[in-house]
């Protein structure tokens, strides 16, 4: 097989880690030769395209889940250092990519594994002069010494918990140790981080439904990772069935509960919402009608209708429909003349028609309102 073979078989693997804002395979470009580049958003907004791929696909877990689990029947390769790192210097060089992600299916122990895609990397960053970006996808139960090794060479690194506590990994592991295999090492590479003074953020994803557990569950293990760990994002997969895999008749997750997750997630980590916040149905999910900041805002009639002219910024960015740059020029604008006009609000980047039924602007309701029955149908 040659090594073209194998990068774009191995990018086919890839697929399902989610990363760097670069979203699902819904949104990747096939490139012409089969390999799979992904738009993505880096943490400073720049947006580059990403070369997602394995090192290998052969596995030696049982992840229930997934498509590369052991004794599922599909090609199995591996890219040698020296082909991978070749192959992305060619791809960057020609501008078709700008950035790595680079995982790998676990085949003996994670040492090893983990050791092949340092060397890949050892390649590109020495032989090859590459100084762009890379994420590293850390192993599970992989040692500290390897952790710090990653952490000197990328520019993020991540582990998927894939599910929000031992119990729930249960359901879509036999291998896996919630404890000692993903959050042990997630733990040991923020504190090697902070050790070493290395400028690398940590990410990690979640199964979505997965193991049949609830939107409480995930957002309680992600608020209190961004809390304990500082992790730049969590990524939630909606879990789809693999056929050929123990889960294969599990029902797919809907991709409305993947969206609401994401809504949450935003509310934790750029609104200022604490995670006891959050409103869930009986069953322990976010609301499938409204959005979660909006069914907030309908628990707690006492916040509102807010001044705006009033309201200090961290309170504005409460109100459906006014985000963390809206709040921003809202409160700057407002110092050389009141907002009186909901096409202000428009101005400034809110959705005006989202927020007319939670605000006062100068003392007066907003003349134009939209039912609030009307306001999950805008998003
Ligand atoms: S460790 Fe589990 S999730 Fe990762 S490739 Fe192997 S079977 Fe899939």
């Amino acid at each position: 097989m040659t090594a073209e073979t194998k990068l774009a078989l191995l990018g086919q693997a890839a697929q399902y880690d989610l990363c760097a804002s670069c979203g699902t395979h819904a949104k990747r470009t096939l490139d012409d030769i089969g390999r799979w580049i992904y738009p993505a958003v880096m943490p400073d907004g720049k947006r580059i395209n990403l070369l997602k791929v394995l090192q290998t696909n052969v596995c030696d877990q049982n992840c229930y889940y997934c498509a590369n689990r052991c004794g599922r029947d599909i090609p199995r390769t591996s890219l040698l250092p020296e082909e991978l790192a070749r192959s992305f210097d060619l791809l960057q060089r020609s501008g078709r990519a700008s950035g790595l992600f680079l995982s790998s299916g676990l085949c003996g122990n994670a040492g090893r594994a983990t050791e092949r895609m340092l060397a890949t990397v050892e390649l590109l960053r020495k032989r090859y002069e590459y100084r762009g970006y890379i994420h590293f996808k850390l192993l599970p139960g992989v040692d500290d010494a390897l952790i710090e090794c990653a952490l000197r060479v990328a520019q993020r690194v991540s582990i998927n918990l894939e599910a929000p506590n031992d119990a729930r990994l249960h359901a879509l592991s036999g291998t896996k140790h919630f404890i000692d295999d993903l959050l042990a090492p997630l733990r040991r590479a923020h504190q090697l981080r902070q050790e070493l003074g290395a400028a690398v953020s940590m990410t990690t994803q979640l199964v979505v439904g997965g193991a049949d557990e609830s939107d409480r569950e995930i957002l309680s293990t992600a608020s209190t990772l961004y809390r304990q760990l500082s992790l730049a994002r969590t990524y939630y997969s909606a879990f789809q069935p693999v056929p050929d895999t123990p889960l294969e008749n599990h029902p797919p997750t809907p991709a409305w509960r993947e969206h609401r997750l994401y809504q949450a997630d935003f509310l934790l980590r750029c609104y200022g919402f604490q995670f006891h916040e959050l409103v869930f149905d009986r069953h322990e999910l976010l609301p499938r009608a409204t959005d979660p900041k909006t069914a907030w805002a309908l628990a707690h009639p006492e916040r509102f209708p807010m001044e705006v002219n009033r309201a200090e910024e961290s309170e504005l960015l409460r109100v459906p429909g006014i985000g963390p740059i809206s709040a921003r020029r809202l409160s700057a604008w407002r110092r050389k003349g009141a907002i009186r006009e909901l096409t202000q609000l428009e101005l400034a980047g809110a959705d005006a028609n989202r927020a007319a039924p939670f605000i006062l602007l100068n003392g007066h309701s907003p003349s134009r309102q939209l039912p609030l029955w009307e306001q999950s149908a805008l998003e």
